[in-house]
C-alpha cells in the first residue's frame, strides 16, 4: 500500500514484539518493569542496530507502567532507556512519525 513505516496503525495486521509482550503479562506486573528488545534481519540474522519502538508502541509502553528498556544493538552493546524520556522528550509532537 506504499504506507510509510510508523504511520496508519490501523490498516496493518501485525502485532508489534512490543505490544505481545505487554499484552501477554500481567498489570501488576508491567509496573516499573523493565522490556528487553532484540531485532534481527530475518534473511541474515544479523542484529538491527539503533532499533527503536515504534511511536504506537512507545505510547504502550508508557501505559503500561514500563520504567526500563533494555535495546541490544550487537552482540556485545545495548542501549538502557528511562521510559521517562519518551514523554519528556516526545518526538510524535514534532511530527516524527516513523520509526
Ligand atoms: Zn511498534
Amino acid at each position: 500500500m506504499k504506507i510509510p513505516r510508523g504511520e496508519r496503525y490501523e490498516l496493518c495486521s501485525s502485532v508489534h514484539a512490543e505490544q505481545n509482550a505487554i499484552i501477554s503479562s500481567s498489570r501488576i506486573d508491567m509496573i516499573d518493569s523493565t522490556l528487553y528488545l532484540v531485532s534481527k534481519n530475518f534473511e541474515d540474522d544479523i542484529y538491527v542496530s539503533n532499533y527503536n519502538p515504534c511511536a504506537l508502541c512507545k505510547r504502550i509502553i508508557i501505559n503500561a507502567g514500563i520504567k526500563y528498556i533494555y535495546i541490544r544493538d550487537d552482540k556485545d552493546n545495548y542501549r538502557h532507556i528511562l521510559v521517562n524520556d519518551y514523554i519528556n522528550d516526545d518526538d510524535s509532537l514534532e511530527g516524527k512519525l516513523g520509526y
